[in-house]
């Protein structure tokens, strides 16, 4: 049977998919198991090629990714097209490390031992991906778990079953031994049994998470159950700080990008400016009248700055987010909201603790500005958070910005740089409600593969009994 994936601006059918069960799942990780050693034993270079076709296979499938995200999710041309190269990059980026998956050699106080620390693929991993960033995520559930040598299934969101089945066609066609990439696609009400399903295979050895708390909590339980580890990349409520000697202009355009790219549905989206009372006014009509020059559209029409947010539960929730904060005393200086999931970019200042949005993750095009007294104010309200993912801080002396983003509680911060930003040889991943573990670089190894300490005895024993 199939489900449905339908466009969140015209209600027509975006994509069919699969709506495989919980039932399925022992078959596809049997298969994946069985997969798995011949490809942990293909040397380096060997997967290094395969992922190199990869990359470039994602490339060749371009207009099929444009189609499908504007689709699927309501996505600009412009984020589909970094999405890809960002993916593209992050496959080439894994390719490289396979001949870095190094161990060491550590000194033993036994005399004649040899006793080394050996890297070694963990087995078959499950990456279960979202669909706001789909490819960049998609792949990075998967890019660096193969090239450590792992079989993987990818779990694909209901919301881009096509996005993400592209990604799986281009590494079919790089040459993947039959069963070494999977993907799982379900219809949104089965979610909760077939990942569930996917977890408790004995074959799943480790799982990583990309999405919401809410869900990443119930991941981590059940995994824990198994004591399998997870690593879990989940929401985000950026601080992007504006001291009182910010380069105002470049503040302003790191946090209109950070903000608004993706309709504000990235997990690092900006999505609270603290700004120090100074520099507040001056700050909040520059930024309002950036807001204003970035108008919203259907992506298939042409070049715009915001497309379509993924669905109408959000389009309500950014609006109530909107009418609490008023309610409560906040000022709405752009934007406003919305009836459609075409939403503008919308501005409320002075938002303050009490309000929704506040605290609250908007995954959307609505960003509160909340006012600071002064830079340690602008800290302790930066660190009044449960998440934290990025952060982002504005000023000129460059050393104060330093200090300033070593007392955020977040995994990563930028001075200067919008709270927007990915590499993938990057470490990448949050601390509290954001979640734990890292993607990216050498962290990435780490997470993927199995650390284990091997001796070699050259000398007779001297045992005590
Ligand atoms: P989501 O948590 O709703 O869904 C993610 C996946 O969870 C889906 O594939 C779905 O099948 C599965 N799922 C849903 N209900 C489940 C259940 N009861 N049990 C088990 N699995 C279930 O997230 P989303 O809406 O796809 O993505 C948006 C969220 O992702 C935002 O909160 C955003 O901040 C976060 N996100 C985080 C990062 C990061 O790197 N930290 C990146 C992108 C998105």
């Amino acid at each position: 049977m199939d489900f449905q994936r339908l466009n969140p601006i015209t209600g027509a059918v975006a994509s069919t998919a699969p709506a495989m069960q919980a039932a399925d799942i022992p078959a596809i990780a049997h298969r994946a198991a069985a997969a798995f050693p011949a490809w942990a034993a293909q040397g380096p270079n060997a997967r290094r090629a395969v992922l190199m076709k990869a990359a470039a296979a994602l490339e060749a499938r371009k207009d099929a990714f444009v189609e499908a995200m504007m689709g699927e999710i309501g996505a600009t041309a412009g984020w589909a097209m970094f999405n890809l190269g960002l993916a593209a990059g992050m496959v080439r980026e894994a390719a490289a490390i396979t001949t870095q998956i190094a161990g060491e050699v550590i000194p033993s106080d036994k005399p004649g031992c040899l006793a080394m620390a050996l890297r070694e693929p963990v087995g078959v991993i499950l990456g279960i991906a979202p669909w706001n960033a789909p490819i960049i995520l998609g792949v990075r559930a998967i890019a660096v778990p193969l090239a450590c040598g792992n079989a993987v299934i990818l779990k694909a969101s209901e919301s881009c079953p096509r996005t993400h089945a592209l990604i799986i066609e281009a590494f079919a066609e790089a040459g993947f031994p039959e069963g070494v990439v999977q993907v799982v696609t379900n219809a949104p009400a089965d979610a909760a049994h077939v990942v569930g399903a996917l977890i408790d295979a004995p074959e799943v050895k480790r799982i990583n998470f990309t999405g919401s708390t809410t869900v990443g909590r119930i991941i981590a339980q059940r995994a824990a159950g198994h004591l399998k580890p997870c690593l879990l990349e989940l929401g985000g409520k950026a601080p992007l700080l504006v001291l009182e000697d910010a380069e105002l202009d470049q503040a302003v355009k790191a946090a209109a990008f950070g903000a608004f790219m993706n309709q504000g549905q990235i997990c690092m989206s900006t999505e609270r400016i603290i700004v120090v009372d100074a520099v507040a006014d001056a700050f909040a009509a520059k930024f309002a009248a950036k807001a204003k020059s970035m108008p919203t559209g259907d992506p298939r029409e042409g070049n715009t700055s915001l497309g379509a947010v993924v669905d109408r539960k959000t389009v309500d929730h950014v609006n109530a987010l909107i009418d609490d904060a008023v309610a409560k005393g906040a000022a709405v200086i752009a934007g406003g909201k919305a009836d459609s999931v075409l939403m503008p970019a919308t501005v409320v200042d002075h938002v303050a603790a009490g309000m929704n949005l506040y605290r609250d993750e908007s995954f959307g095009p609505v960003v509160a500005m909340i006012r600071a007294r002064d830079t340690a104010h602008a800290i302790e309200l930066a660190n009044d958070s449960e998440y934290g993912l990025s952060a982002a801080v504005f000023t000129r002396d460059t050393a104060k910005g330093l200090a300033v983003a070593r007392q955020i509680r977040s995994g990563i911060c930028h001075v200067n740089g919008p709270t927007v930003h990915d590499e993938a040889q990057m470490p990448f991943g949050g601390v509290g409600a954001s979640g734990y573990g890292r993607f990216g670089g050498k962290a990435g190894i780490d997470s993927f593969t199995e650390l284990r300490w091997i001796t070699i005895e050259t000398q007779p024993g001297h045992f005590p009994i």
